[in-house]
């Protein structure tokens, strides 16, 4: 049978001499290394008794290895399951009770914290750290990659057996753990590498997190199944941005990448002259900042939608035209449509409603969470992804925020981004987040959180007044805040789960005011 993704990256690759990752600390992995230490890695799990659909839990700091364990899980017939690193080792008991990973993997600086959580749940503690020299060592696992042969026979593995599992980030009770297929990734990966045009000549810019769905699959899987090559950093710094653009074709970045890099003088026309392709996702790229990269650098950035859950679900063109605000066409072999979020009844061109999709990408259920599955899906097989949007009549999919933030004020919907938007749109203003705000008649208040560029004029009062000019009266905000930043999480998130908790007595005690 094979091994469904790893075989698909095998007949893909060029020759083993060829380019696979350049390091920050110069070492270069050459697809040859990519084979023989991810075999290493898959010797070492088999060797602890890793045994087929095992789930092997990661929380380490990003490195070319942990990329290689990602790899000789996969190749070894595990389930891989990174986590954020940011998690404490409470939370980390969780995933660890929920998952029953038969291996735990973490930072050997953690190693002591977590070895009880590990022996709770019954997995074997295992550390993985930043590779230095081979003098000195890093990790139990690193240790035992380098003594372990550099030739595996990779297990047998199907299509819609798991390749790994990815925990959502839970802002809305606890994380679930999406189950994803070999033919999940890849078909994803095969999609991408085709519609953005993706060749063994490409060099991506990599300086996102690889626990989640965009730095591992849509960054990593998109490199591999094109035989291209990655400048792996270890994080988002734009110096270090600056110092390997040269070099790089293309990179993949998260809103607040582009935004970082337009503050800074570096970013001209000439620092990015030999770049091919800008892409942003993970939260929505404000219509501002893309028009600003255009101004500065002639690049339109191009702008994707995909989910945990999903892999990628859309995407701008490469050819034509990349519209701003906007996430897309549905990718070749996605079908996506907008219903009545209640009833699932299609909407109509240009209506607002619930995006659902279908297609390969689309994951297999939510680890041991039967019920929480079958909720999420319609009877024809649709993802109801959560988020709200509308297909405009050229086929684009706009996106105008997630269900959970939709406000409804006195029986009205409110869609948050349609306020956003004006607001955005006045002189001064940096970016806002739109909030409903527990209200004594109207159920929710809406409630505008603003941050202003220094030395604006601007202020709450003359946004609302504003805002008075441009909206019907059911959807002007109530109290206008205004803020030095909007909380965001590690994937340039908006966190108005936070934003809601953290405004609703300041709301309530200004609405009190106000009377
Ligand atoms: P995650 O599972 O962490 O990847 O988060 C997925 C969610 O991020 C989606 O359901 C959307 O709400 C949001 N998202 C991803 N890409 C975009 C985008 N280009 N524009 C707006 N929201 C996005």
């Amino acid at each position: 049978m094979g091994n469904h993704l790893f075989d698909l990256v095998a007949a893909r690759m060029p020759a083993g001499d060829a380019p696979f990752a350049l390091l920050d600390d110069g070492r270069r992995y050459s697809y040859a290394d990519m084979v023989a230490v991810s075999a290493r890695f898959a010797n070492a799990l088999v060797a602890l008794g890793v045994e087929p659909g095992d789930r092997v839990a990661v929380q380490v700091e990003k490195s070319i290895e942990a990329l290689m364990l990602y790899l000789g899980a996969v190749r070894a017939g595990a389930i891989f399951l990174p986590l954020n690193t940011a998690y404490t080792p409470a939370e980390i008991e969780y995933f660890l009770g929920d998952a029953e990973p038969a291996v735990f993997v973490c930072d050997p600086a953690k190693a002591q914290a977590m070895k009880p959580y590990a022996e709770k749940a019954g997995a074997r503690l295992e550390t993985l750290g930043i590779w230095r020299s081979h003098e000195v060592s890093a990790g139990t696992l690193a240790d035992k990659g380098l003594a372990a042969a550099t030739a595996f026979a990779d297990v047998d593995r199907g299509p819609d057996d798991l390749a790994a599992i990815l925990y959502t980030s839970g802002t809305t009770g606890r994380s679930k753990g999406a189950m994803l297929s070999h033919d999940n990734l890849a078909s994803n990966a095969l999609a991408l590498v085709d519609y953005w045009r993706f060749t063994r000549d490409d060099v991506l810019l990599h300086a996102l997190p690889i626990f989640h769905t965009h730095g591992l699959f849509v960054a990593t899987n998109t490199v591999l199944f094109a035989g291209a090559s990655m400048i792996l950093l270890p994080k988002f710094d734009p110096d270090q941005v600056f110092a390997h653009l040269p070099q790089a074709t293309c990179m993949m970045g998260v809103p607040t990448f582009y935004v970082r890099l337009l503050q800074d003088q570096r970013l001209t026309p000439a620092s990015t002259a030999h770049m091919r392709l800008f892409v942003s996702g993970s939260a929505p790229l404000l219509a501002e900042t893309h028009r600003e990269w255009r101004e500065r650098t002639g690049h339109a950035i191009l702008e994707r939608y995909g989910m945990t859950e999903t892999n990628m679900n859309t995407s701008n063109p490469y050819d034509g035209e990349r519209v701003a605000g906007t996430v897309g066409f549905p990718l070749p072999g996605v079908a996506a449509r907008v219903t009545e979020p209640e009833s699932g009844r299609p909407l109509g061109a240009g209506e607002i409603g619930m995006i659902e999709v279908k297609g390969p990408n689309v994951f297999k259920g939510y680890w041991r969470n039967p019920e929480k599955t079958a909720a999420e899906f319609r009877a024809d097989g649709f993802f109801i992804t959560g988020d709200l949007g509308r297909i405009d009549p050229a086929g684009y999919v706009h996106i105008v925020g997630r269900g959970k933030d939709l406000i409804i004020t006195g029986g009205y919907n409110v869609y948050p981004k349609e306020v956003e938007a004006e607001i955005d749109e006045m002189a001064g203003v940096i970016e806002s987040a739109v909030i409903g705000c527990p209200h004594p008649d109207f159920g929710e208040g809406v409630t505008a959180v603003v941050v202003v560029k220094p030395g604006a004029t601007i202020t709450a009062a003359s946004i609302a007044s504003t805002l008075e000019q441009r909206l019907a009266r059911f959807k002007l905000p109530k109290q206008v805040f205004i803020v030095d930043d909007l909380p965001r999480n590690t994937m340039g998130k908006v966190q108005k789960n936070l934003l809601r908790e953290q405004y609703k007595d300041i709301y309530a005690r200004a609405m009190k005011a106000g009377e």
